[in-house]
């Protein structure tokens, strides 16, 4: 099922573009989590991590070398980033389109918020 972000692919709706390739496309979260949060995503739709197969391999590293690049132009890449895939419920994803988080330009703390005393999983 299409997401907002083929929307975005298709230039259906606006979004703060950073970088496209044939491959792959960039641009800022509506929501940002940290001074540069930027959303790298394959134009291909795969909906979860669990979807990824063999013949995604090129596309999947090309987010991997366009984070690379993003972070370089953002002036974030000496000083750290963190890459994040969140996957279904668990993982707290969100739109099933699967994309990577670049998040950066401050310290970004722990990796995982300290479990709430209700949490029991
Ligand atoms: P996730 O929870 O990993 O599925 O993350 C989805 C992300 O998409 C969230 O950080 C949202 O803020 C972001 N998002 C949702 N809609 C848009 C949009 N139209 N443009 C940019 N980012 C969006």
């Amino acid at each position: 099922m299409s997401t907002i972000f083929s929307k975005i692919i298709a230039k259906e709706i606006p979004a703060d573009i950073v970088y496209e390739d044939e491959l792959a496309l960039a641009f800022r979260d509506i929501a940002p989590q940290a001074p540069v949060h930027i959303l790298i995503i394959p134009k291909k739709e795969i909906p979860t991590a669990n979807d990824v197969a063999d013949g995604d391999e090129a596309t999947l590293g090309r987010l991997f070398t366009v984070a690379a690049k993003i972070a370089r132009d953002e002036g974030i890449a000496e000083n750290g980033y963190r890459l994040i895939v969140n996957c279904n419920e668990h993982g707290g994803q969100e739109v099933f389109h699967l994309h990577m988080h670049l998040l950066g330009g401050r310290r970004l703390g722990p990796m995982l918020a300290r479990k709430l005393a209700s949490e029991d999983g």
